[in-house]
């Protein structure tokens, strides 16, 4: 895998557009700067990584458009050292801006295929602070919680349950709710046993899906 002055020339001109679009925090950017985004994805694909698009990868899955990647991670107010839960690792692009961003990252894929090809680039990128897990993801991690952050990065018909108590009193989730779109929902635990709830944008994703997928 190669970074080329034309990858890194095309990445920059992408960050831009991201910027033009309303992202602001500098800390996203940069992260997003830094990331070869053309490695998580198939050679078919390269020459198209860093258009501010979707694209397919295995188990019928995609990686998020870049876009929605700076938007739900703008939205985290990630600080370094935080403690951040991911349920659709995917690709690994996402937990690998939350990582360059300075978050301990545990993210959650339940297709196996995926889980291992995402646990190999967190190798050969050397971020040693992601840790990776073959589970459903609508359990969450009970054993590791509760997380400062959360962010799921599939479709979920309702609010994931289990997930919001896995959170630290102060913490912040952000979750795209509904079936076919989803309107992104940012969540805040303000007590115990209250929660805060703020509705943005729109997105599209693909469905958050229960029980595990072994390998074929
Ligand atoms: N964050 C990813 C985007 C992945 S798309 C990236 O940066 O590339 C959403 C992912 O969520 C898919 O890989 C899908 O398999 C996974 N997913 C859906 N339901 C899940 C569940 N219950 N637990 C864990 N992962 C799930």
């Amino acid at each position: 895998m190669q970074d080329s002055y034309r990858h890194k020339g095309l990445r920059r001109r992408l960050i831009e557009s991201i910027k033009a679009k309303g992202i602001k925090d500098s800390t996203v950017l940069e992260a997003m700067n830094k990331l070869p985004r053309h490695f998580f994805l198939d050679k078919a694909f390269e020459e198209l990584a860093y258009e501010d698009k979707a694209f397919p990868i295995a188990a019928n899955q995609t990686i998020s458009q870049p876009f929605t990647v700076a938007f739900q991670s703008e939205q985290l107010r990630i600080k370094p050292k935080m403690s951040v839960m991911e349920i659709g690792t995917g690709s690994g692009y996402q937990a690998s801006v939350l990582a360059l961003m300075g978050a301990r990252v545990y993210t959650i894929e339940r297709q196996e295929d995926l889980y291992h090809f995402a646990n190999n680039m967190f190798k050969k990128l050397n971020l040693p602070q992601i840790r990776t897990y073959f589970r459903d993801g609508y359990k969450g991690l009970p054993e590791f919680a509760p997380f400062d952050r959360i962010i799921v990065t599939a479709g979920a018909a309702d609010l994931p349950k289990e997930l919001i108590h896995q959170l630290k009193i102060g913490g912040l989730m952000i979750v795209p709710v509904g079936e076919g779109v989803q309107t992104m929902t940012l969540i805040k635990r303000t007590s115990e046993k209250e929660f805060a709830r703020k509705e943005l944008q729109e997105f599209r994703f693909v469905p958050f899906l229960k029980g595990t997928v072994g390998r074929k």
